[in-house]
């Protein structure tokens, strides 16, 4: 197949402060000659994450910067359209990590096949992929959570959080959830079933976890980091865990914010433990068994804020910061078959 147009997304700047769609170009390129070995697809899916904004500083934290006037990168789901591979053939689907662009090109050592009567093809990126096993991981493992205990999450109707929280209620906890709205509150109670959640802009946050968490927290599930995390660590109980996952309130910071007072972590010997989803491979296998079970069942509810179109790719990705999303944000790059 020859004379295929790419489409992709640029980083044209590295924004200070929050990103500007004025930060991104849609730029057009050819697709390359597929070579003996390679396999050619079609982006379906694409997810936006917010680790996104970290790769889009000059020094990046623990991961490489994106390169400017390229594609950012990014979790894909895409169908194979030319294969040179033996181990691909046209039709197949797959998880990749193509970027926001159209096509991707490579020898398909990057991919793994998706099979769609499993489960719809978008789950990969989310609740049965890379947050999802985030949520499972972080929560089970360091989190170790036990029935009755008290396990409050931030970002809670977001594409982690809301999994979190659902994990919780699965496992016998008091799940409570924070976020940035009534009407992501009353989601999270009324259509995942946390049994509380707390607006954390409009109130008072000592006292709303005071009445949301009779008994103390025991697990913190930590999304957001900065004033959620200082207001939690005074309802700590003794040898609470708190997963420290992503600290997304500092993420756009310019200057760095005043952090927490830590004290309280020392008097009761709480721990916090940082936590990296590529570390965590080896709980794939069981992640896959146990999540998988539960959206069959029902007893997770797979949330997920699909936009249409991948020009719409950088405004969707800027709506991580304000909230616009619900569950997980994935861009429908190309017509889905199997739907
Ligand atoms: P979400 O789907 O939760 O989307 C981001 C949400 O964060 C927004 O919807 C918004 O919800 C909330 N938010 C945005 N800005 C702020 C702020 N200033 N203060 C408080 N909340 C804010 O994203 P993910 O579920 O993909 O990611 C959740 C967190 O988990 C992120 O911090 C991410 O970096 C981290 N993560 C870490 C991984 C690891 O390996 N350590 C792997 C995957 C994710 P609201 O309206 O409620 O404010």
């Amino acid at each position: 197949m020859s004379g295929l147009t790419n489409r992709g997304i640029t980083l044209t700047n590295r924004p200070a402060g929050h990103p500007q769609t004025s930060d991104f170009a849609c730029v057009e390129y050819p697709v390359p000659t597929l070579l003996e070995g390679g396999v050619l697809r079609r982006t379906l899916y694409l997810s936006l994450d917010p680790y996104m904004r970290g790769r889009m500083r000059e020094v990046a934290g623990y991961t490489t910067p994106a390169t400017l006037g390229t594609p950012m990168v990014g979790g894909t789901v895409s169908q194979v359209i030319e294969s040179k591979s033996e181990s691909f053939a046209v039709g197949d689907y797959v998880l990749g990590y193509d970027g926001w662009q159209e096509y991707g090109v490579s020898d398909g050592k990057d991919l793994r096949k998706l099979d769609p009567s499993k489960a719809p093809l978008s789950y990969a990126l989310g609740a049965l992929g890379m947050p999802g096993l985030t949520a499972y991981a972080a929560l089970l493992d360091i989190g170790k959570p036990k029935a009755g205990e008290t396990v409050v999450v931030s970002a809670a109707a977001g594409a982690v959080g809301s999994l979190v929280g659902q994990i919780a209620r699965v496992l016998g906890c008091l799940a409570v959830g924070l976020a940035g709205s009534d009407e992501k509150c009353r989601f999270v109670t009324e259509d995942l079933g946390f049994d509380a959640c707390i607006n954390y802009k409009t109130q008072p946050l000592d006292e709303a976890l005071k009445a949301a968490c009779p008994n103390g927290i025991d697990v913190y599930y930590d999304n957001v980091a900065g004033a959620v995390l200082e207001a939690v660590l005074g309802h700590i109980n003794l040898g609470a865990r708190i997963p420290l996952v992503g600290l997304i309130s500092q993420y756009n910071a310019v200057t760095p914010p005043p952090g927490p007072n830590l004290m309280s972590l020392l008097v009761k010997r709480a721990l916090i433990h940082g936590f990296l989803v590529v570390d965590h491979t080896h709980r794939e296998e069981a992640f896959q068994a146990d999540m998988s079970k539960w959206i069959r069942e029902g007893s997770v509810k797979v949330v997920e804020d699909t936009v249409e179109g991948l020009e719409n790719a950088p405004e969707a990705f800027l709506g991580l910061f304000s909230g616009k999303n619900v569950g997980k944000l994935l861009v429908k790059v190309s017509p889905d078959p199997t739907q």
